[in-house]
């Protein structure tokens, strides 16, 4: 699946300062400054943050409170665009050090699709990674900078010697999904290390942890069912290498660092073509007439993409970053795409649910379908009574945002936003606590528990 470069720059962009989770950047423009594609716009001081770049050439119209995606506003760069090509000097990097590609991935502002920055991921404090995976199985990714099958293969096995090289880790794998019969065959055909490459399937106990040692190479391509979910992480760790993750760990806790296409791409041209990351490719469902995946520059307002593509179907309805599952339903059309934004949905009027939430009857249906095998249904009770201390104590960090409970829901309780809100809650105050030291109190917690 190729994708189509939007072919209307907008008027405007807006680049917000926070693409990431962390520390804004500071702004190294004023209003009225000039910039170019790629010049470096916001600066991240921790090691463990990622800077902003221009995607456009332009004027600095202002640095203001802008609308995000996610809901919140965040200090933006909004810049008027003018017609030009013009970057800033992009020099490739020659056999850079594991120091250099750190540092070189803070710089170019590379960040996981779920906000982590790529260097965060592959030196985790005081964790000691000695795998890297690319998961590969969202195939909408595909063709995504790719001019052909060819350069996604070969390109990707690239990049994942750049990342293993900049996290140290000696072992690593690609990751496609099973039915991507076009991204299998993409790597079937690529020699690589003077044999063809061959795509295993991970199937019983096939696992690659067992796999490597049966080869001579440290890098593998396999295949397995796709996993849904935005946080599903430690899952997909243990689905691919064997390694199980305990609860309220991370696949870092493992040893093992999960990367995706997008930002393994940027990797691979930051160095090679010296490139920062300032467009991205996103996924557009519910628009007549357009192309389903569209290559953006960062910045680019919502409307400006929809307008491209022959304006909204009808008049009312619901706009949605990143899935209708568990995406973010948009108050504006005035929020720009970022290195987050993986998808724009438009639910028409007759889709969008307007029944009333009502009290829980006990059904389980919710608890049928949870994969990890939670009690949906008592977490988002917990958390709507801000019972965040026994929200741990069922293990709510195991979730990993499916959202499917809350679609089969008969009482349309908002169980995915409860627990989200709980996490949050439980981040911000916790940290990195370990469960049996917390309480309730250091959460504000009036009930203490009872
Ligand atoms: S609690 Fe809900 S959102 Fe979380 S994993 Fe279970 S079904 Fe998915
Ligand atoms: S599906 Fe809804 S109504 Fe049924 S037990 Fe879960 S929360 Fe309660």
């Amino acid at each position: 699946m190729e994708s189509k470069r939007l072919s209307k720059l907008p008027e405007k962009v807006i680049i917000p300062l926070k693409q990431h989770k962390g520390i804004p950047c500071v702004p190294m423009v004023k209003k009225g400054d000039s910039v170019v594609i790629g010049q470096k716009i916001g600066d991240c001081k921790d090691s463990h943050d990622s800077s902003v770049h221009s995607s456009v050439c332009g004027e600095v119209l202002s640095i203001e409170m802008a609308p995000h995606p996610e809901g919140n506003k965040v200090l933006s760069v909004i810049i008027k665009t003018t017609e030009s090509d013009q970057t800033v000097g992009f020099s490739p990097k020659k056999n850079p050090s594991q120091k250099d590609l750190i540092e070189l991935i803070k710089n170019s502002g590379i960040v996981e699709h779920y906000g982590v920055p790529t260097q965060s991921v592959l030196k985790p404090h005081g964790k000691n990674i000695t795998t890297v995976l690319i998961n590969a199985t969202s195939s909408e990714w595909i063709g995504g900078k790719f001019s052909t099958p060819e350069e996604y293969g070969t390109q990707m096995l690239e990049a994942l010697k750049l990342l293993m090289k900049a996290a140290g880790a000696s072992k690593g794998a690609i990751v496609l999904r099973s039915d991507d019969t076009e991204s299998i065959a993409a790597f079937s055909g690529i020699r690589f290390e003077g044999k063809q490459l061959e795509v295993a399937p991970l199937i019983g106990s096939r696992k690659i942890g067992y796999y490597f040692k049966d080869q001579e190479s440290n890098i593998v391509v396999v295949s397995q069912k796709r996993i849904y979910g935005k946080r599903i992480l430690n899952f997909f760790t243990y689905n691919v290498t064997g390694r199980k993750v305990p609860a309220g760990c991370t696949p870092a806790d493992v040893g093992v660092a999960i990367c995706g296409v997008k930002s393994a791409k940027a990797l691979y041209d930051a160095v090679y073509e010296g490139k920062p990351y300032y467009e991205t490719v996103i996924l557009l469902d519910g628009l007549p007439n357009c192309p389903s995946l569209v290559m953006v520059r960062i910045g680019t307002p919502f409307k400006d993409v929809i307008e491209a593509y022959g304006g909204y179907p009808s008049e009312s309805g619901k706009l949605i970053a990143n899935g209708m599952r568990t995406g973010v339903a948009q108050y504006t059309d005035e929020v720009p795409v970022t290195k987050t934004t993986t998808r724009i949905s438009f639910q028409k009027p007759e889709d969008v649910s307007k029944d009333e939430v009502i009290a829980c009857i006990h059904c389980a249906a919710c608890v049928d379908v949870c994969p990890v095998e939670l009690l949906p249904n008592k977490i988002a009770a917990l958390a709507d009574q801000g019972r965040f201390d026994e929200c741990r104590q069922v293990h709510i960090e195991n979730c990993i945002e499916c959202g499917k409970c809350a679609v089969v829901c008969p009482s349309k309780i908002h169980i995915l936003q409860l627990i989200r809100y709980a996490k949050d809650a439980i981040e911000l105050a916790y940290e990195d606590t370990p469960a049996k030291e917390s309480s309730n109190i250091k959460l504000g917690c009036a009930c203490g528990g009872e």
